[in-house]
């Protein structure tokens, strides 16, 4: 039987339609301005100045999200090849090269969910360091494609006490992009629809905290995998009102579950935090290993990402530059560990899973002593899994499913 037709292990959540109609609106509407130019169209980072695109008119299309396609429909690993040709190494983001594999390859998986042909063309492309530096290179690949500017914010790194000289910095920074915004959009900068934008991004990140922190509740009414699919929106959407709207249904849902005393695993036993990315390809089988182990994810690191409330559409060149800076990949390991402490505090769980993703360092928090520095201090137990986001050939599903059955086994043990 292929793993499609195997009857899902955790009850399914109802916004799941909304949310698919969602985001095919976000691909149509992208489609439709790259085959008649009636929108201008910024490719952005995952954490990049969205709400400035959006304030500014453009339709924002995000290649990450591109890339996670490609991993979840499993496209990644033969499209990974075609990068490494022209001189992309595979032990880079498996994202970009898998995405720019796609390109030269002319496949996408909108093809097949969307019958949409190719990604849309873009007008500018928009990129924040503050996560890594491949997404500057990858923007500076599609920049040469398609002779159009590749502009960006470069953020500070690795830093322990955010201080108020990175975020005037940063906003600065984030200011001095708006003259090229004009000239590519042919529009000027109005501050109230860019207010706007902040104060719906705001909303948003509250609504997609509040649906995340209801995995506090025991037993918890979703899990790491639901999240890693309904994080759509507030990655794609943040700074409109669909998404407000989309979270507040998905939050309302979860709340009535937690009443009803609705599980996402039936017979939950044990809780545990997943550090790092998720492994695309591979989320279905790992949801069914997980709830066959009765093991809930209630929480994690990566969808937590997309949480930026300190937005303030009052001031909001500054609340951006903070919201972006103070983000968990752009800290140092004391930081990332008293982060994790807290969501110990918040989620009890009983264990860690850290992924070490080959081609992501900047998302493997494992490779520094991290876990076994938590391990000691919050006295629960942790394992490394070693995969991939999307390069399936870092990953060996048969030692994964043994380290964490074993894993399990130590939890039981107590
Ligand atoms: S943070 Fe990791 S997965 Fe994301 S773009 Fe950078 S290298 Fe790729």
């Amino acid at each position: 039987m292929s793993s499609q037709n195997k009857k899902l292990p955790t009850k399914p959540i109802e916004a799941t339609k909304t949310l698919k109609k969602i985001m095919a609106r976000h691909f149509y509407e992208l489609d439709e301005a790259s085959r008649t130019g009636n929108k201008k169209i910024a490719w952005c980072t995952s954490v990049g100045p969205a709400e400035l695109l959006r304030g500014m008119g453009f339709l924002v299309y995000f290649p990450e999200n591109h890339g996670a396609l490609l991993g979840a429909t499993r496209m990644a690993t033969e499209l990974i090849p075609y990068a490494n040709a022209i001189g992309y190494s595979p032990d880079i983001c498996s994202y970009l090269t898998s995405d720019i594999g796609a390109y030269l390859q002319k496949k996408t998986p909108l093809t097949k969910a969307y019958n949409i042909k190719s990604v849309p063309r873009p007008d500018v492309l928009v990129f924040n360091t503050n996560q890594c530096r491949d997404v500057q290179d990858w923007f500076a690949f599609y920049a040469r494609e398609f002779n159009v500017p590749s502009i960006g914010v470069y953020t500070h790194r690795d830093i322990a006490k955010i201080k108020d000289y990175h975020i005037q910095d940063i906003a600065k920074q984030i200011q001095d992009l708006i003259p090229i915004l004009e000239e590519v959009s042919g529009q000027k900068f109005d501050m109230d629809r860019f207010k706007e934008a902040v104060a719906l991004s705001k909303r948003t990140s509250e609504l997609w905290r509040a649906c995340l922190e209801s995995a506090a509740a025991i037993p918890s009414p979703w899990n790491f995998f639901d999240a890693t699919i309904h994080m759509g929106p507030a990655v794609v959407a943040r700074g409109t009102k669909e998404a407000v709207d989309y979270y507040e249904l998905l939050l309302a849902e979860l709340k009535e579950r937690i009443e009803q005393g609705v599980a996402s695993i039936e017979g939950e036993k044990y809780r545990l935090y997943w550090e790092g990315m998720p492994i695309w390809g591979k989320l279905r089988a790992l949801s069914e290993l997980f709830a066959s182990l009765k093991t809930c994810i209630v929480a994690s690191t990566y969808c937590n990402s997309w949480i930026f409330d300190q937005l303030d559409p009052e001031q909001p060149f500054e609340s951006m530059a903070r919201a972006y800076t103070e983000l968990f990949i752009v800290r140092d390991e004391g930081y990332k560990e008293d982060y994790i402490a807290n969501c110990h505090k918040l989620f009890k769980f009983h264990g860690i899973i850290f992924h070490d993703a080959k081609t992501c360092p900047n998302n493997s928090n494992n490779r520094y002593g991290m876990p076994e520095r938590l391990t000691k201090r919050l006295g629960i137990p942790a394992i490394t899994i070693n995969g991939d986001l999307n390069d399936l050939r870092c990953y060996s599903e048969e030692q994964a499913r043994t380290n964490i059955e074993a894993f399990i086994e130590q939890l039981e043990e107590g």
